[in-house]
């Protein structure tokens, strides 16, 4: 079939989606897949949820879009009372933009802006994690720490550096506490910014639960705490990436409310409009909003389509659902039946290390020793071919094969919809199960 769309992957032609219900989309052969992932775990309410698309349709009757340097609108104002009523402790204002990278991109500009706003200008540098996946846009490349996403591209625009993840899996040692271990990465921050020189370090970046680089890897207890003391001794600010966590994925609306503190700036996106409409913001802090509005009085950023008027009404009917239907209980309560199921059905599979995650945000990793947590050769494209022969079962979920330290790895991730079912869990563990068979009879394993 010819095609005039650059697909990502010019090498496949993927079939065409054709419509939607709840947790399932239909292709244009009729055939039904069960959407395990949300997408990129997006789509947090299902395909078909009849509030947001009211929502939507009543919009566009009144108003689809006015420019944000003309108007402000009634969705625009609204949800950012919403998502401030809601938010962690110290934020202040709400940043819209169309997507998870720019939100990376506004919440990088707002730190470089506050620092010159007060008078440090020499703060030019970034610390991220790495392993780690903030966006595609040269900015947010620049400071993610994926090396495999980075290189073609360098030299990249933002002076940034990069420090261990907290992957406790891979990376806690034998006899090492997790208390102790979650200290001695969050360290590492410290010495990275007395390395590059106090005064020079404008924001450090993190997601507070790793999600397509790593596989749902939540830090161990304390090290957020930690990671905080450090920013707030040498003055740098705290970016928190809840782009794909964020929203109620892990089972409360923000996935940093679990690590008690809050970050200066937090990106959301994904399931803040659960892919109704393209959506993302930035929470800005008091502290922030304060040194720009009794500064300059001009964040120097936009976007065409930054606080789209459909688009905020899609992610405040998104929110609302959420919130009326209670379904940050199902998250949780599927959230473990899915854990327990996994486990059940994988704890002792020989190619399986590990199995984690929260709420509804889970990761398989797939090892070659169990024992030795050897991953498998990256040749094999282990997660490829589980992606491959589970969309061919009907089941979507987001395979990834990620760069640790130069050391790959295989993981599969969970992010079912919220309106997910205890049956449908055992649907999605039953269509993975017979994948991972399918996948390592054929590797001969
Ligand atoms: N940050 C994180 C943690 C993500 O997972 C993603 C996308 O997967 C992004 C940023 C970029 O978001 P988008 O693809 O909407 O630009």
């Amino acid at each position: 079939m010819t095609t005039h769309v650059l697909h990502r992957n010019s090498l496949i032609q993927p079939p065409r989606a054709v419509s939607g219900e709840g947790i399932y989309i239909t292709d244009e052969n009729g055939k039904r897949y069960l959407d395990a992932c949300g997408g990129a775990a997006v789509s947090c309410l299902g395909h078909s949820d009849p509030e947001v698309r009211a929502a939507i349709i009543e919009q566009v009757g009144k108003l689809a879009y006015a420019h944000s340097g003309f108007f402000s609108s009634d969705p625009m104002e609204e949800l950012a009372d919403d998502l401030i009523a809601h938010a962690p402790a110290g934020m202040e204002r709400v940043y819209f933009v169309s997507g998870g990278s720019e939100a990376i991109e506004a919440s990088l500009k707002l730190a470089r802006q506050y620092f010159l706003e007060i008078g440090e200008p020499d703060r030019e540098f970034v610390i991220a994690r790495r392993q780690s996946y903030h966006g595609n846009t040269l900015g947010a490349l620049s400071v993610g720490g994926n090396m495999w996403r980075r290189r073609q591209f360098e030299p990249l625009l933002i002076n940034a550096s990069h420090v261990s993840p907290c992957f406790a899996y891979r990376d806690q040692k034998a006899g090492e506490t997790a208390e102790d271990y979650g200290l001695r990465v969050a360290n590492e921050l410290e010495e990275a910014i007395l390395q590059l020189g106090t005064g020079r370090v404008a924001a450090f970046v993190a997601e507070p639960v790793v999600g397509a680089t790593s596989g749902a890897v939540a830090a161990v207890p304390g090290y957020f705490k930690r990671i905080r003391e450090i920013c707030d001794r040498y003055g740098v600010l705290l970016i928190l990436d809840e782009v794909m966590c964020g929203m109620g994925r892990t089972g409360t609306l923000h996935a940093i409310e679990q690590e008690g503190i809050s970050g200066d700036l937090q990106a959301i996106a994904k399931g803040l409009g659960a892919g109704y409409q393209p959506i993302g913001a930035v929470l800005v802090s008091d502290k922030i909003n304060k040194a720009i509005a009794s500064g300059t009085g001009f964040f120097q950023h936009g976007h065409t389509y930054q606080g789209h008027a459909t688009a905020c009404a899609a992610a405040l009917a998104t929110q609302r659902t959420i919130r009326k239907r209670d379904l940050l209980k199902n998250v949780v309560t599927q959230g473990d039946n899915l854990q327990k199921a996994l486990v059940g059905r994988f704890g002792n599979h020989p190619y399986v290390g590990d199995v984690r995650g929260r709420g509804l945000f889970r990761g398989v990793e797939f090892v070659a020793d169990r024992v030795t947590r050897e991953p498998f050769d990256p040749s094999r494209k282990i997660h490829a071919k589980i992606k491959k022969t589970a969309f061919e079962n009907g089941l979507m979920c987001y395979p990834m094969g990620g760069t640790i330290d130069g050391q790959r790895g295989d993981h599969v991730l969970f992010a079912p919809p919220y309106i997910v079912t205890e049956g449908q869990i055992g649907d999605i563990v039953d269509l993975f199960s017979k994948t991972v068979d399918q996948v390592f009879a054929a590797e001969g394993l």
